[in-house]
């Protein structure tokens, strides 16, 4: 059954309260939450859309029945292209993030790290079966859920074994015959609060004194022992003049206070290497994602620029049109790499020094150094079009007038007469881009979404250490030695030499 909107809110009203926000405990129905709700709600809305039909509906590869693609596990290079171009899409039409994505990209990671883990195993743990019964929950009721891999990690020097708190890094407390015992606490889980399930993975590559903390599993949100401290990302509320769509975020810190986790919800205990890799390629289909989510980002912020060159009658500008053209560069740069990942994409994995092997089941994994450099490119880039935004509006969004300077009659008139700069645009219209842009980049959730838009999905560093461990240098080295009549043997009688 695919949900609708509505029935999706009505579900997350029945969810027990063990949210906190400000010092207060909330409803997940609070007010606060509405424009996150209706962003999320989207991907509900537009189910039979003709606009988003083709990408968004698909067959389960479980039940053949059509779910939503949000709760699809990849099968072929078409999921991964029409994921990345789902994605750009609905964030296309809500402006920002479409917060559903990270569900999808955690449960395609475990779907098939945990058959990995069974095999290694031999047998003797259940995991990916455990898994498959999840998931068929989680299409056939067509969940939301959160990506919980961000532990809060403590000491950075410190591995999470080495932690003087164990608890820095979410971790096995107790193994029992029924379940474990987790404990620790994920940070920045985007839409935990309003989300019905917490997928929970392991953040980093671990040793085997941290097989404690390769654990990963799922719980539904208002579980027994966690606790969400939310913080919630709203624009300022608008009386007079409403924007066409209003979105709002959400991120919890995560606390889980010993909690039993049965078995059957338990995807990974124990096995170090698959945590780590667990971690890797969460880390890689949240950067898919990204190929489609920053492109639209970039498709926004090249509007959104282009408006500000029109309505301050400078759009002819040499320099606006290199700043155009460098927004279009990034942006489609970013969604050409996430379109060579999914073309490229297999059901194998690449191993620095041994090249890519099978891996899983046999669904689909994106190509790693496109995901990578992609989203590496894409997350830098944040700051300089929020710089390029800045250059061409002046500093109008920033000192803008309140709305209700606007409808005060003793100088609204003076005032649209003094914002007036290309004569053939309203005001009325110029204000309101005034007013975006002030949301864009003088609010505390433009500042959020910076600072998401670099680390969210990881930060570029992770991406860099990721492209040159897996890029093949050598051969690089050996087409230039080729070239260069470099002669490898002379090093070597030199070294025989010594
Ligand atoms: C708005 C937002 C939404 C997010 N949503 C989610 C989500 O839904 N789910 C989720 O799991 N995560 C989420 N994240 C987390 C995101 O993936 C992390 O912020 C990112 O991976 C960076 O981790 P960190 O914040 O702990 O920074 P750190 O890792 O602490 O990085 C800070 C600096 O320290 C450096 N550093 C860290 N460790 C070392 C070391 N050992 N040696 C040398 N240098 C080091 C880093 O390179 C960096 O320069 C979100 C983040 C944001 C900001």
């Amino acid at each position: 059954m695919v949900r609708t909107k509505e029935q999706y809110i009505k579900d997350l009203g029945r969810m027990k309260s063990n949210l906190y926000y400000d010092g207060k405990e909330i409803d997940r129905l609070d007010e606060l939450q509405m424009p996150c709700l209706n962003t999320i709600g989207t991907t509900f809305d537009v189910f039979d859309d003709p606009e988003f039909k083709d990408l968004i509906q698909v067959k389960s590869h479980l039940t053949g029945e059509i779910i939503n693609r949000f709760t699809h596990i990849h099968h072929n290079t078409d999921d991964l292209h029409k994921k990345q171009d789902m994605t750009r899409k609905f964030c296309q039409r809500v402006g920002r993030c479409i917060q559903r994505c990270m569900g999808c990209d955690a449960a395609n990671a475990i779907y098939n790290v945990s058959y990995e883990a069974d095999k290694i195993n031999k047998g003797e743990t259940n995991y990916h079966e455990n898994f498959k019964k999840w998931l068929l929950r989680f299409q056939q009721k067509d969940l939301v859920a959160a990506g919980a891999q961000t532990d809060v990690k403590g000491d950075r020097s410190k591995r999470p074994a080495d932690q003087a708190d164990p608890d820095m890094y979410v971790h096995v407390v107790e193994r029992k015959k029924d379940g474990i015992i987790v404990a620790g606490c994920k940070l920045h889980i985007s839409e935990a609060s309003v989300s019905d399930e917490l997928l929970v993975i392991p953040t980093r590559a671990l040793r085997p004194e941290d097989k404690d903390y390769a654990v990963a599993f799922a719980v539904p949100g208002d579980y027994e022992g966690v606790t969400q401290v939310v913080t919630i990302h709203n624009l300022r509320e608008r009386e007079h003049f409403p924007r066409g769509f209003v979105p709002g975020f959400t991120d919890s810190y995560l606390i889980f206070d010993d909690v039993f986790v049965p078995w059957e919800r338990v995807f990974l205990c124990g096995e170090h290497q698959h945590g780590g890799t667990l971690a890797l390629l969460f880390g890689l289909f949240h950067r898919h994602s990204y190929s489609g989510c920053k492109p639209a980002v970039g498709d926004i912020i090249t509007g959104t620029a282009a408006l500000a060159a029109e309505y301050n009658n400078i759009a002819r500008a040499s320099h606006v049109r290199k700043k155009l053209a460098e927004l279009i560069l990034v942006t489609e740069l970013g969604y050409a790499a996430g379109y060579t990942a999914s073309d490229l994409g297999k059901p194998e994995v690449f191993v620095p020094g041994v090249g890519f092997v099978p891996y899983g089941p046999g669904s689909f994994i994106p190509n790693s150094i496109y995901c990578n450099v992609g989203r590496c490119l894409t997350g830098e880039n944040v700051f300089r079009e929020a710089e390029i935004i800045t250059d061409i509006s002046g500093g109008i969004p920033a000192t803008f007038p309140h709305e209700k300077d606007f409808v005060n009659p003793k100088y609204k008139d003076k005032l649209y007469k003094y914002i007036t700069r290309n004569p053939k645009i309203a005001p009325e219209n110029a204000a309101q881009l005034w007013r975006y842009i002030g949301d864009m980049l003088c609010s505390a959730t433009g500042g959020i979404h910076l600072i998401g838009g670099y680390h969210g999905g990881g930060s570029p560093v992770m991406e860099e250490i990721a492209i040159s461990s897996q890029y093949d240098i050598e051969a690089r080295k050996n087409m230039v030695k080729a070239i260069a009549g470099i002669d490898d043997k002379l090093n070597k009688k030199r070294l025989d030499i010594k």
